[in-house]
């Protein structure tokens, strides 16, 4: 029997494999606070769990950490990891240090199915989905490897965004014990406010979500209109805006906050004009509370994009702003180290040969969509 991952557990589940042990909850509560708070990487490092009980884990249990391929330090501070997920696949996470507080952006999958057109890692197509225990284990890095660097016994992560590689909503059963592991006040003692999922709009899964385990929701929204997002974001064929939005107001009935954070990538000549700006106005004013996030597009050879220029990103915002909408332009940060959104390509072994479909498909996004608002 292979060892198991306890990596892989929230506390529930940890409490759970322990009773199998035959150890108390209590056993449970002390493993995953020497794992995830101390950072412990061996069981004989946990001095207070009972000799028989860390004798009894060497047989039957590994903490799996990842292994780190690379690692780029931005000259403004960001730091991005490669980390090697076998069978070819590799990840990639991002921690982010600003004054008041160090953002981790994690991954979720190997690749992406949603195939957005302006994502380096849509482009490369989807591999697998990560398990909790890969998930958990980029935070487990950042954290611990930066409090050993930065000689610091505090906290330092104290934000996470699940917007890395991969959608986190169709990874949906390995995501949420990962959330509670960072939510729990034994493990790493997050807020929810400060637990971030971003989704391209997996509707029936924002509705779980909200059930399961509501933290701040972040939706990848990037076109006022559904045929313009058909055509970027092409799970919108599946949930359209008008159900994403109903799915949105929902959400905050639960939520940690008390509004939704729209993503918009800022793409020049598709969807930067004033009268998109004036339509996502249309949409969700008196609607959805919300705050736009306009994220200038990182061009990759192949997307066929390019970024509007500043002029035109500042004039949307304004025109957002005007309406009462709170809108923010997103400081690009590591572009030295390809940090920047949009850029977190990894690696991976393309199971659903994504670029070549994109190969295949001209980028006739703009005049597709300016034909249907007019038809
Ligand atoms: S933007 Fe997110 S959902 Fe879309 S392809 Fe990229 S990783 Fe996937």
């Amino acid at each position: 029997m292979s060892a198991v991952n306890l990596l892989d557990f929230d506390l529930e589940g940890l409490a759970a494999f322990c009773e199998q042990l035959g150890e108390k909850r209590f056993r449970a509560v002390q493993l995953f606070r020497w794992i995830h708070q101390k950072g412990a990487t061996d069981f004989d490092q946990m001095s207070d769990l009972a000799k028989s009980l860390r004798g009894k884990l060497q047989g039957v249990a590994t903490l799996e950490r990842l292994k780190v391929i690379s690692e780029h330090v931005s000259a403004d501070g960001t730091i991005k990891w490669l980390f090697d997920v076998g069978g070819g696949n590799a990840v990639e996470s991002v921690y982010i240090p600003e004054d008041d507080r160090a953002t981790l952006c994690i991954s979720s999958q190997a690749g992406c199915a949603v195939g957005c057109r302006f994502c380096s890692t849509g482009h490369q197509g989807f591999s697998r989905n990560l398990s909790t225990g890969e998930i958990i284990a980029q935070l487990w890095h950042a954290e611990h490897t930066l409090r050993q660097r930065f000689k610091r016994d505090d906290r330092i992560v104290s934000n996470v965004v699940m917007m890395g590689m991969g959608e986190p909503l169709q990874n949906y059963n390995a995501l949420v014990p990962a959330l509670r592991t960072m939510l729990d006040d034994h493990g790493y003692g997050l807020s929810r406010r400060r637990v971030t999922v971003s989704t391209s709009g997996v509707v029936p899964m924002i509705e779980r979500l909200m059930k399961d385990c509501p933290v701040a929701l972040a939706v990848s929204l990037h076109a006022p209109n559904d045929p313009l997002r058909d055509e970027l974001v092409p799970l919108n064929r599946k949930y359209p805006i008008a159900e994403l939005m109903a799915t949105c107001v929902d959400y905050l009935s639960a939520a940690p906050r008390d509004f939704i954070t729209f993503e918009y990538c800022m793409l020049d000549g598709v969807n930067d004009t004033d009268e998109h700006a004036r339509e996502l106005i249309a949409l969700v004013r008196h609607k959805v509370p919300c705050k736009f996030n306009l994220i200038p597009f990182n061009p990759f050879p192949q997307s066929g994009l390019k970024r509007s220029n500043n002029p035109r990103v500042q004039a949307f915002a304004r025109i957002l702003a005007d309406a009462g909408i709170v809108t923010t332009v997103r400081k690009t940060r590591g572009d030295d180290i390809d940090a920047a959104c949009g850029q977190l390509a990894g690696e991976v072994q393309d199971r659903t040969r994504a670029s070549e479909r994109m190969l295949r498909q001209p980028i006739m996004i703009q005049a597709a969509a300016v034909a249907d608002r007019k038809a």
